[in-house]
């Protein structure tokens, strides 16, 4: 057996591998013992020699290796990969979150303690995004795990995003394991049958980091007219309409979407009081605006406007216009659910600019609830980026 290849830190670089955050940066690395495979296992140590933690070598991204375990004694080899699946779906069976009717973010990368894979549960169906060299290293093996511990009808693939480029990874999507079947797959969550197209949708097929929160909103929804800006599938109109909203409108640039959504009110019988809009959203916020609408619930969920540090400006700029435009739409004592996906954007920040938006459109606003992303989107403590969605539930005072 040849010895694993040995990666050495700069000097004083192994501070953050003692407070266990598991990325290194390209900047930290000394020097590289040959040329390992990408997304193989390596040894770090620090200039003085001493093992520091087994992680995975990304030799084309910034994130040059992901930090598998600190334990020298460990191996990293299919069994680690089990015992780590294994763990992550404990976290999901404590939550209650592994009745086959409904769904869940089963592994979400570091805060699992496995970099790169994503993994969501959509009742008997597992899709996958293997995002980091590290994960694609092991993918046979993560998925064996996946398919030993739940067996489930089906494992599919859908490692397409952008973040695949930067660690030398072309997009792959397809069948891993079983099959799919020809129609959407349903699930159920807090009462709400959803539907989710495996093969089309986005990400993973749909989004489920807010499903705590469309309760949250929902419980203001009695009687009210909501706007559900950046739908996707309606998630949360359709929640507002189940606990007694008398419309809901969605708008989303997606219509594939809101196909999704209109099937969802059938559904869950409540299509009689919903609309769709296939709309580029601060265009139909301005023509709301204009022809006078109000509403007592806006909901803007949008997609990630900051991708990176240089997108900053812009992004902020760009929560700061749709804030502005869903306040301004909402009627005395209306309530404004809003959120912000991106990480680079803190909670502090993302409260700073709504702050502002209020006072250029001359409201006087309250928050009532701060909200995050579900409990099946945990936050590893050392790695606080893993907490990426915040949401402010605001009312307008007059
Ligand atoms: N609230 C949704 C998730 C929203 S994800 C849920 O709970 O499931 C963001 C959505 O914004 C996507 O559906 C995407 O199609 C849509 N979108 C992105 N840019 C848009 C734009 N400029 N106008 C309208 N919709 C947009």
């Amino acid at each position: 057996m040849t010895s694993m290849p040995e990666v050495t830190l700069k000097a004083g670089r192994e501070k953050s591998i003692r407070r266990r955050h598991p990325w290194i940066f390209s900047g930290a690395v000394a020097g590289v013992d040959g040329a390992p495979p990408s997304g193989s296992t390596v040894r770090l140590v620090s200039q003085s020699r001493e093992f520091l933690a087994y992680a995975a070598w990304s030799p084309s991204s910034q994130i040059r290796l992901r930090i598998w375990s600190y334990d020298e004694k460990e191996s990293i080899d299919a069994a680690f990969m089990t015992r780590r699946v294994a763990r992550a779906i404990e976290l999901r069976r404590q939550l209650r979150l592994l009745d086959k009717s409904g769904a869940c973010r089963l592994i979400f990368s570091e805060s699992d303690g496995l970099p790169g894979l994503i993994v969501d549960r959509y009742g008997e169906y597992l899709v996958c995004q293997f995002l980091s060299a590290g994960g694609d290293y092991w993918r046979d093996a993560l998925v064996s795990a996946l398919d030993e511990l739940l067996s489930p009808r089906a494992i599919y693939e859908r490692s397409e995003a952008d973040v695949r480029k930067k660690e030398g990874l072309e997009s792959r999507s397809g069948l891993l394991r079983g099959d799919l079947p020809s129609e959407p797959v349903e699930f159920s969550i807090g009462g709400m049958r959803r539907l989710v197209n495996i093969e089309q949708g986005h990400k993973t097929g749909g989004y489920l980091d807010q499903s705590i929160n469309y309760q949250r909103v929902a419980s203001y929804a009695s009687g009210a007219r909501v706007l559900d800006a950046y739908s996707y599938s309606g998630g949360f109109a359709i929640s507002a309409l189940l606990k007694g909203a008398l419309s809901a409108t969605l708008i989303d640039s997606s219509a594939d979407a809101l196909a999704t959504a209109e099937q969802q009110a059938t559904l869950n019988g409540v299509a009689d009081r919903c609309g769709y809009t296939n709309a580029n959203v601060p265009e139909e916020l301005r023509r709301l605006r204009k022809a006078q609408e109000r509403f007592d619930i806006v909901v803007l969920d949008p997609p990630k406007f900051v991708s990176s540090a240089q997108q900053l400006k812009s992004g902020c700029r760009g929560y700061k216009d749709i804030n502005m435009l869903g306040l301004h739409l909402l009627k005395p004592g209306g309530i404004l659910a809003t959120f912000s996906c991106s990480g680079h954007v803190s909670s502090d920040l993302f409260q700073k600019i709504v702050a502002g938006a209020a006072v250029d459109v001359n409201r006087n606003v309250q928050i009532i609830e701060r909200m995050t992303q579900a409990p099946d989107h945990p936050v590893e403590l050392q790695f606080p980026e893993g907490e990426y969605l915040k949401g402010l539930l605001l009312r307008v005072v007059e």
